[in-house]
């Protein structure tokens, strides 16, 4: 359940009935909007929930509302007026602005990462992606660089101005991360990898889900919930595409997924064309496709000679390509009450 605060509810308010949440076995989350807290009550059901209940006599309560889903703080109701992430040096996911992403599937080499990172950043990016610690379906394929490759990357994307997102895979490789990522990615694969959820949850640096290939948004935001459960509130969604019966393309990227979620939660929404389609030619639309729906970020596969990528050249743009679809996507914002940042 979610316990709504009026509007003028005072700190002593606030606080009696955190200390009661606990007292009944439960767990407190705070949001504190523009306009009132809102407080998430959420724990194993054999809490003293009909004293959380009586609650709502409590001076400064506004209202108990009950919350049927199984993800509760992610629902839109713990934040009506929607999540904004702070990533670092002014960037923020879930304003006014979309954020692009950019970057190749994987850190190859040192001149492979600077020369991606300085192509898009002249483009407009503000994030550098890329993968150190790569998934991939068969073991003899690349499996990537490790800290080599972390260490790479965040020379080019300071060499640059850029912020680093890149995968983790395992809950052992959190703490080296850390030290050299802006955004810790989470892999359609590791989705449901609940270990890993649940020690993201104690990190206090921004998380990207993405949407597991064969996942229902409520079992997306039922992952979701096991970060904000931990009490790590940085968290932003990403579609990607799911596997449907078509072969054409690699995924089917769901756009629905950009305006679905919003409704649902109050977590940002990232879009990615790349894995969404598979296809360089398909990339540039489903992105302005995405702008369009009104997802907050974007993350776009770049290499500077994807017939050489070690991996997902056939959806890696060419920088040239990517700086004119980033003028597109300029153009399409403006229309939908958005901007790029
Ligand atoms: C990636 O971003 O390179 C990646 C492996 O993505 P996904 O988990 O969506 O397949
Ligand atoms: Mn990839």
């Amino acid at each position: 359940m979610l316990i709504k605060m009026a509007a003028n509810a005072t700190k002593g308010q606030i606080e009696h009935v955190v200390e009661r949440i606990r007292e009944c076995g439960f767990q407190p989350h705070l949001s504190e909007g523009e306009e009132r807290t809102v407080i998430g009550v959420v724990g194993k059901s054999d809490g003293r929930r009909s004293e959380v209940e009586a609650l709502r006599a409590a001076p400064g309560v506004d209202e108990i509302i009950p919350i049927a889903n199984p993800f509760k703080l992610a629902s839109r109701t713990m934040r009506p007026e929607g999540s904004i992430i702070e990533l670092g040096k002014g960037v923020t996911i879930g304003g006014t602005q979309v954020v692009v992403g950019a970057g190749p599937c994987a850190v190859e080499s040192a001149p492979q990462i600077e020369e991606v990172a300085g192509r898009v950043a002249a483009a407009g990016a503000k994030l550098l992606r890329g993968g150190a610690f790569k998934p991939r379906s068969s073991p003899y394929s690349f499996q990537g660089l490790g800290e080599a490759g972390l260490k790479m990357m965040r020379a080019a994307a300071d060499n640059h101005g850029l912020l680093v997102v890149s995968e983790v895979m395992d809950p052992s490789q959190i703490e080296l991360m850390v030290r050299y990522v802006d955004v810790l990615q989470v892999g359609a694969r590791n989705m449901q990898n609940f270990n890993l959820l649940r020690e993201l949850g104690k990190v206090r640096k921004p998380v990207l889900l993405k949407r597991g290939i064969a996942a229902t948004f409520e079992e997306l935001l039922c992952s979701a919930e096991y970060v904000l459960a931990g009490g790590n509130y940085e968290l932003i969604l990403c579609e990607r595409g799911i596997r449907t019966f078509e072969t054409y393309t690699r995924n089917t990227m769901d756009i629905s997924a950009i305006p679905i979620i919003h409704k649902l939660s109050h977590l940002p929404m990232t879009a990615d064309p790349s894995h969404g389609t598979g296809r360089r030619d398909k990339v540039a639309p489903m992105a302005r496709a995405s702008v369009a729906a009104g997802a907050d970020a974007m993350l776009i596969e770049v290499h500077h000679q994807p017939d050489k990528a070690l991996s997902d050249g056939a959806q890696s743009l060419y920088p040239e390509q990517f700086a004119k679809l980033m003028d597109e996507l300029r153009m399409i914002a403006p229309a939908v009450g958005r901007e790029i940042a």
